[in-house]
């Protein structure tokens, strides 16, 4: 049941909200738009889209399906990977002329793996004012609800296709101590997963982010060494739209504590807790309290 209706007070006066705001004219309004759920446009997108003099968008179908779900209707120019530069001309011209331009990809914020880069960097260049409209981004989304720390992530989206040049970006990222984004096709699916299991360690955390905001939606996390069971369990898992995440490499502090714990279950086994603890201390130059309060819990653990 929806919570929410169209004559809720509360939506009237954020729609007020939004109406107040200034949107200038001769900008470029960078407009996210939903990864799946047609409610996950912001009203402020709405409003912009509403007020456009023309939405540039990477495939004018998809849009204008996309503006006839919100009852829009606009002039639509085509703004794809294979005429951004010719697109960005026509577009500043139009600018310059004092028109507001709405910026939309198929799906998600443009520019991100998406066409819009160039377009926003030659209307920049032109002096021209560029504004975000934030909203969905499926990489976002993704780390959101992960579990993954993401205070620091690298957005890697789509690696190379072709097995060489995949793993030699994969060796480039091996090291990397932040989660590690990647979109990918479902036909490559299992080969990326593959790619990851040759290159990092199986330890890892890895987070499949499938059909978000969709009916189909799933996030499962695992060893990235299960990961390959997991996609093989149902079919299913191995279609639709994916964002994998997997956890950074491991930090040097985490694999310093990580052998001193080695080497105190070891003491452990032939020692009383204070002797081990004196032990692994003058063995790893680690502090002895510290040591002899992982001891003691080790103790207790068994
Ligand atoms: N600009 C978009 C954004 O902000 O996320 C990304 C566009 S990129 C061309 C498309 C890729 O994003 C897909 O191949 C998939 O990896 C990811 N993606 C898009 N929608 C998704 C969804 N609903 N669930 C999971 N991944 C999605």
């Amino acid at each position: 049941m929806p919570h929410l209706t169209s004559s809720a007070p509360s939506l009237d006066l954020i729609m007020q909200d939004v109406a107040q705001q200034v949107y200038p004219p001769s900008t470029l309004y960078v407009v996210a738009t939903p990864i799946g759920n047609a409610g996950d446009i912001t009203l402020r997108a709405v409003n912009v889209l509403a007020m456009a003099d023309a939405v540039a968008c990477e495939d004018t179908r998809n849009t204008a399906q996309l503006l006839h779900r919100y009852g829009l209707h606009k002039e639509l120019i085509a703004a794809h990977e294979h005429n951004e530069r010719e697109a960005a001309d026509k577009l500043i011209a139009r600018l310059q002329s004092g028109q507001r331009i709405a910026l939309v990809s198929d799906a998600g914020t443009p520019a991100v793996s998406d066409p819009g880069a160039r377009i926003v960097d030659a209307v920049r260049s032109a002096g021209l004012r560029v504004m975000p409209l934030p909203g969905a981004s499926a990489a976002v989304s993704a780390l959101s609800a992960s579990g993954l720390l993401s205070d620091r992530f690298l957005f890697a989206g789509f690696l190379p296709a072709k097995s060489k040049q995949r793993e030699s970006a994969l060796q480039e990222l091996k090291n990397v101590a932040a989660t590690l984004v990647f979109y990918e096709a479902p036909h490559r699916i299992v080969d990326m997963v593959e790619a990851l299991c040759a290159t990092l360690e199986a330890d890892r955390q890895v987070v499949f982010a499938r059909e978000l905001t969709k009916l189909f939606e799933e996030v499962h996390r695992c060893r990235l060494g299960d990961a390959r069971a997991w996609l093989d369990a149902e079919a299913n898992r191995q279609k639709g739209e994916f964002v994998i995440l997997v956890e950074g490499a491991p930090s040097a502090s985490d694999e310093n504590d990580a052998e001193a714990e080695r080497i105190l279950a070891i003491l452990l086994e032939e020692c009383p807790v204070k002797q081990a603890a004196s032990l692994a201390a003058q063995i790893t130059g680690k502090k002895k309290n510290a040591l002899y309060e992982r001891a003691l819990q080790m103790k207790g653990e068994r």
